[in-house]
Order: structure tokens, then sequence, then C-alpha cells
């Protein structure tokens, strides 16, 4: 009878409430509702985690008994289940190796093509791979870059080598390594390095290797005498173990990496890149933005590779509509923002010819620009309408827009949601009268009351990246928001710039919290000491009973109530522990209690449960202050690591509101955040500019623009064609700056 729905009955994961719902089959429909309200473990935690059991269901036994085993997710029932694609912006990362041509496959189809066509004729495709030593150069083995020492960041040239001029252990007064250099009767070991001779110089840093007789009796009789350089390159570069791991952080100090000279960073060979077609080589096209790509390989008019031209125009014409028209495709994964790499994700799945399957997105708008999230909602239209079902957990006016269906999830947070609180059309949504509904509803409105900048900051000549040798000023004492389309130079301009100019700008961002498994909310923000305290003074036992690295910790999960299996080709699989079950202690230290719940239970309770909970001012002090930035509904003891990039942000910034009085960057603090609790930021917002201090974010969201006392509109477009400043004022002339699509983004929403 719902054979065009996926049924799913009885859900009951994390904090959902027994509930029963249809969702249609071959649409686009998007889950809503504030954050900790049920989406996730509704759409992620039931929906593609059920999908990915049968999927290993359908095994063989002999591999199922060498997989981990799944557990079912708190469900009753889930009928007519395709298998699920989850797209999320779990960063792409990746090693050095691994680039958007790569990963991609785009860079296959180049390989193909310039052995098809390329002249001198090349041989096989391998011969363009860079992972492959037949085409890689061999001065970097194929990775573009050579670590080099800074010597001047080595070097102190005001001191001697008996003063310690040599900034590295084992190499300073009374290191080992020193008395090779002191003995061997090259150097006055008391004369400056800046007093050296050429040939000195020459001499402490780049000898190759020269025999010495040595002084020292502690010597062999002959010695060979090495420069710095090379004495450092071979024990602490070329190596991969030992003394370069046990003094990575020292390294990292004077050690630069640069493009390898031999191949300029193009990671080839010579012969692989003297094969060109129509006058450029493999590395060249490469490097080329993708738009700029795409015109050269349609301008190919070679009918013996028609089929691969074809496929190339086709698979950077997907590249271009989804907004990463920018990229080249030797861009690293690993540099690679979250948006980006969900966008990357989306591209490889449209290569594929499958139908009915189902894709579940996880806020593809972050990082996007209304302008670019036009083009994002054409492709989710394009998948469904491949015969695909689409699911996005989204909290974004414009692409909850496109859905066929909406499943709105609340009332509210944590054990305040769980329920569907509305399902149906978007114009039903608005009517219903849901949280949702009602700021849909609602018609933004430009802040009456702009603040006065209180001085400038001011950046010159900022050329980095896509910067178009800028100039700018920002203002003091307020709050001032950076806009632009994805790609246009926003981050460049801000995280990468600004510091050089400011040393001082804290970011409130993810760094900077250890974000493991073993840490969560509790222990980083203290609160876990105190009640560990409590625990102890109430039952008269010690409150190291109550850490996670004690006797009292369950033995078998050491205190995370989950284990995790690694795998190499999926993400890492968690259980919950099934000695504890999810309980974290031992029978015995659960015994213990604090107004009748025990530890275990005490880890399970959200900020907001926990509030009401406890009564200790201390303790109060700091869940008000996350509550305060709108982290209610998260646990006390989920690990940090499971946490949004979003999530932590507002973590560190809920720190930081003990302090104000600095200059501040927030990159797109919106991420995960529903219309009411963006509005909950902005009030924290405020407060940390009313303390005095400047604050400056990077953000598309329309209502935190609205708020803003100051707007610099960066653009027109993406990399090459972007890195201009469009605007810089007050939000209500940037609505009539014409060249601006922030501007008319802006005009359309306020209306
Ligand atoms: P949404 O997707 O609507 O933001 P979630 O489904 O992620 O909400 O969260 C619903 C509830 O489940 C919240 O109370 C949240 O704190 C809790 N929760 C989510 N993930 C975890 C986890 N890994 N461990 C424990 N609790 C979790
Ligand atoms: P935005 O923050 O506005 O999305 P970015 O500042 O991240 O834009 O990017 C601006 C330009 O700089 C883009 O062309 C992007 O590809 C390029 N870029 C960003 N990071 C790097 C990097 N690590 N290496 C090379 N190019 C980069
Ligand atoms: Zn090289
Ligand atoms: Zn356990």
């Amino acid at each position: 009878m719902h054979d065009n729905h996926i049924h799913v009955s009885g859900a009951r994961e994390r904090n959902l409430k027994d509930i029963d719902v249809l969702i249609p089959k071959k649409e686009i429909t998007v889950f809503t509702g504030v954050s900790g309200s049920g989406k996730s473990s509704l759409a992620f935690d039931t929906i593609a985690a059920e999908s990915q059991r049968e999927l290993n269901e359908t095994y063989t036994s002999f591999i199922r008994h060498r997989m981990p085993h799944y557990g079912k997710p708190d469900v009753d029932t889930i009928e007519n289940l395709s298998v699920a694609f989850i797209i999320n912006q779990k960063r792409l990362g990746g090693n050095a190796r691994s680039t958007v041509g790569t990963i991609t496959d785009i860079y296959s189809l180049l390989r193909l093509l310039f052995s098809r066509i390329g002249k001198p004729f090349a041989g096989y495709s391998d011969v363009f791979s860079f992972n492959n030593p037949i085409g890689m150069c061999s001065c970097c083995q194929g990775l573009g870059k050579i670590e080099a020492v800074d010597i001047e960041q080595l070097l102190d040239k005001n001191k001697s080598l008996n003063e310690g001029a040599i900034l590295f252990p084992t190499f300073e007064p009374g290191g080992w390594r020193l008395t090779r250099y002191i003995h061997s009767g090259f150097f006055d070991n008391d004369k400056k390095i800046k007093d050296y001779s050429a040939e000195e110089l020459e001499l402490l840093l780049y000898t190759d290797g020269i025999k010495v007789k040595t002084p020292s009796p502690e010597w062999h009789k002959t010695a060979l005498f090495e420069g710095l350089i090379p004495r450092i390159e071979r024990s602490f570069l070329k190596k991969e173990d030992g003394e370069k791991v046990k003094y990575s952080k020292e390294i990292e100090r004077f050690v630069i990496k640069q493009d390898c000279p031999h191949c300029h960073g193009t990671r080839l060979n010579d012969k692989v890149l003297s094969c060109k077609v129509n006058g450029k080589n493999i590395a060249e096209c490469s490097d080329m933005q993708i738009n700029e790509l795409l015109d050269f390989i349609q301008s190919v008019g070679a009918p013996v590779a028609a089929t691969v031209v074809s496929e190339l125009v086709n698979r950077l014409k997907h590249m271009v509509s989804i907004g990463l028209d920018y990229l080249s495709l030797s861009r690293e994964t690993s540099t690679l923002s979250g948006g980006e790499s969900q966008r990357i994700k989306m591209v490889c799945q449209l290569g594929s010819s499958l139908t009915d399957l189902t894709y579940i997105f996880d806020e593809p708008s972050i990082g996007l620009h209304p302008h670019d999230i036009s083009k994002i909602n054409d492709l989710m239209k394009l998948l469904r309408d491949k015969g695909n079902t689409v699911l996005i957990v989204e909290h974004d006016p414009d692409i909850i827009k496109i859905a066929d269906h909406i499943i709105d999830m609340g009332p509210g947070a944590g054990t305040h949601g769980g329920e569907i609180v509305y399902q149906g059309s978007i114009q039903g949504l608005k009517a219903s009268g849901t949280l949702t509904g009602r700021y849909l509803a609602y018609s933004p409105e430009l802040k009456p009351d702009i603040r006065a900048p209180r001085g400038w900051l001011s950046i010159h000549n900022a050329t980095m990246h896509n910067l178009k040798n800028l100039f700018v000023e920002i203002p003091k004492g307020v709050m001032t928001v950076v806009t632009g389309v994805a790609g246009s130079g926003k981050s460049t301009l801000i995280n990468g710039v600004l510091p050089r100019f400011y040393p001082d700008t804290i970011f409130i961002d993810q760094k900077g919290i250890q974000a493991s498994k073993r840490s969560n909310i509790a222990t980083f923000t203290g609160i876990f000491d105190i009640i560990r305290k409590l625990f102890a003074k109430r039952n008269g036992v010690s409150a190291s009973l109550f850490s996670f690295n004690s006797q009292g910790a369950c033995p078998v999960c050491k205190g995370l109530g989950v284990t995790y299996t690694d795998l190499a080709f999926m993400d890492t699989f968690v259980t919950i522990c099934e000695e504890c079950h999810g309980n974290r202690y031992t029978k015995e230290v659960l015994t213990y209690q604090l107004r009748g719940k025990n530890i275990g239970e005490i880890l399970k309770m959200t900020v907001s449960e926990a509030l009401e909970f406890f009564q200790e001012r201390e303790i109060l002090t700091i869940l008000q202050r996350l509550s305060d930035v709108g982290i209610t509904y998260i646990s006390l003891g989920q690990p940090l690591s499971t946490l949004s990039g979003g999530e932590l942000q507002r973590i560190k910034l809920a720190s930081e509101l003990e302090n104000g009085g600095q200059v501040y960057v927030m990159d797109e603090p919106s991420t995960g955040l529903h219309m009411a609790d963006i509005k909950q930021l902005i009030g924290v917002m405020n407060r940390l500019v009313e303390q005095n201090s400047t604050l400056i974010v990077i953000e598309h969201n329309l209502d935190i623009i609205c708020q803003a006392d100051w707007v610099i509109d960066l653009g027109p477009y993406a990399g090459q064609n972007g890195g201009k400043i469009l605007f810089s004022g007050v939000p209500e002339d940037l609505i009539n700056c014409k060249d601006s699509l922030t501007g008319k983004h802006l005009k359309k929403y306020i209306k």
C-alpha cells in the first residue's frame, strides 16, 4: 500500500519518541527543526544506519564474520528502504597525493586524453600519473614539494657556536651533535655567526661530508664532517621515524615546504611534461581553473579521442554547475573546506548511473552564498529526477524551499524534542505555527541602531591566493560581516591576511579544543572535576573512582560507554559497550548516587537537563554560558569528537565571553543552527561587542547580515574571478550596490 514511501515505524534512537513516519520515495524531503530536535537521529542514526546494516546482511557469511557487527538501530521496522549514501561536510582530508583531479577521477580521463593525442606520443596513460614511479618527478617523488631548512629560523646569527647559535636540540651547547662542529677545527667557536666569512658559512651549512682528523679522543680516528643542512636533512627530514617524530615540534619551527626545484611543483618528470596537447602539458592543464580547463578541452577537436573529450566535458560541467569552477584539478584535497568537500562528493555521485538510491545530505548550505545555493538546489533536483530519493537535514530557507515534502521535528531539543510536529508542504509549514513555520513566515528587517566605529584596523597590499592587492579597513568596536560567494576570498583575507597585520586576533574556531573521543563538555569546561568531588563527598569515597582512567571505569570501554572499531575502508564504527551497556562505569561505582542519579546518568543529561538538576553556583554559571550560545541539547558526556565544527566554535565562544575587549573572528557561526538558535547566537555576539570588542564574522546567513554594523563584500565571483572588494559600508547601502550578488539577495530577503 505504501510502496511509494519509506515507512519508518517505532523509531526510538536517541531522543526520538517512538515515532512513525512515511517518507515519499523519489522526492526531496527536508528535515527541519531546532538543533538537537532529532533530525540527525532520524535521518542518519535510524534510516542511514539501517540501510548500512541491511546492506551488510547481503554479504556472504564469510565476509560478514570479518566485518564488525552492526547493531540494529532502535526502530521496529523500516519498509521500502533503498541503499543510502550519506553526503556530509566531513572534510575529504587525504594525503599529499590526493587531489581534486584524482578523487573525482577527472585526472584519469585527462591522462587518457594525453596518452591518445599528446605529442610527442607517450605511450600508456599510466606514464602521466604522479603516483606512479614512471611518471613522477624523482626529486620529490611526485609530491611537488620538498622540505627545506629555513636558515634564518635555525641560526641566531648574533651568537657564536659556543653561545648556542644553532637553535635546535642536540646542537645546543652541551648537546652531543655540537661537539663535532666545535672540535672540527674549522671554526672560531667564539666568533658570532654574523661575522663569518662567506666560505666559513658555506662550510658550516652545506659541506657535503669531508673527512677530518679528530683532535678529540672521543672520536674515531677519522670522522666525516657534514654541514648543518645535510646533517639535519639526513636525520630529521628524510627519515620517517625516531628523532623526526621526537623533535617534530622543534623541526616544524624551521622547516618550510617549498615547490620542488626540479619539477616546480608539477610532480611530474621532464619526459612527461614534454608531451603536449594544443601546446599545453598535463600539469598546466591541472593547474588551470576548472572553467578555463573546460574551455580548453572543448577546443580540442580530436576525432580519435571524441569519447574521452565528451566525458571530460561532462564531468567538468558538473564541477562548474556545482559552483566549484574556481578550483583546479591540482588542488590537494586536504586544503578543501568542509563545504567544498561535500560538493566534490556530490560530483562523484553524479557520475554514477545508478538509480533508486537514497541520498542523505547533512546541511548542504554550509559555506554557500545564496547565489551558490541555487546551483546546489539544481543538483539535488537532478538526483531526484534520475529516480533517487533525496533526504536533506537543513536550516536554510532557500533550501527548504525546494522540498517536495517537509518533516519538521521538535518541539524543542533533547528530551523536549524527538517528535514530528508537522509534515507536508512548505505553505502548510508556514501556517502550522511551529517554531520553524513561524520563522519562515516572519519578514526580516535590517537592524535599526547601527553602532559607530571606534577606529579602524587597516590591511594593505593583500595579495594572498586570489586577492587583488587589496586595501581594506575594518571598523573597531562593532560587528563586521564579511560576505561573498564561496571561493571569493573571505577566508583568505580574514584568516590568512588579517593576522599578519594584527597578530593578536583571536579566532573563535574549533582549534584549541581537543576534540578527542576522551573529551566531552564536562571535561572541557571543568565541571566534571566539580561533579566528581560532589559524588565523593556525598558517598564518602575517593573522587578518583569516577575518573575515566581509574579502576572505577568500565574495563572494556575504559569509561567511554562505546567501543570503536577502525576500518580501513569505511568510517570508524561505533558500538555501545556490551559490558556496561553505555553506562561507562563498573556496577559498584554506579551504586553511588547524587540526588538520586548515578554518574553514568549524569553524563547522559543534556545541558538543559543539567541546568534543572544542579544547584551548585559554580556548575550553573558554566552551564548557563553554554546554554546562552545554544548548546542546550548536547549531553555532558557526549564526546567532543562527535560535535560539529559549528558546535565546537560556539563552545569556544562561550569561554571567550569571560574576557572581551579583543579582535575576534568567527567563521560561519550559523552552521548547524535553526533560525531560532541564530537569534540567540546574535544576542551573544552583541554581548561580546558590547564588551568593547571588535567582532568580524564570515557569514552567508542573511539574518546575521541583517544584524551587521558594517559589511565587507568580496567578489564578484570565485577564484581568479573574485578577490576584489565590491562593497564596504552599512547594510542599508549594500542593498543598493548593483555589482554585489549579496546586496541583490539581501534586498530580496528583506523586501
Ligand atoms: P538534530 O540533528 O536535530 O540537531 P540530533 O538528532 O543530533 O538533533 O540530536 C538529538 C538528541 O540526541 C540531542 O539531545 C543530542 O544531544 C543527542 N545526541 C546526538 N548525538 C549524540 C551522540 N553521539 N551521543 C549522545 N547523544 C547524542
Ligand atoms: P572563501 O572563504 O570566500 O570561500 P577562500 O578564501 O577560501 O574563499 O578562497 C579564495 C581563493 O583562494 C579560491 O580560489 C581558493 O581556491 C584559493 N585557495 C584557498 N585556500 C587555498 C590553499 N590552501 N591553497 C591554494 N589555494 C587556495
Ligand atoms: Zn619534483
Ligand atoms: Zn563499557
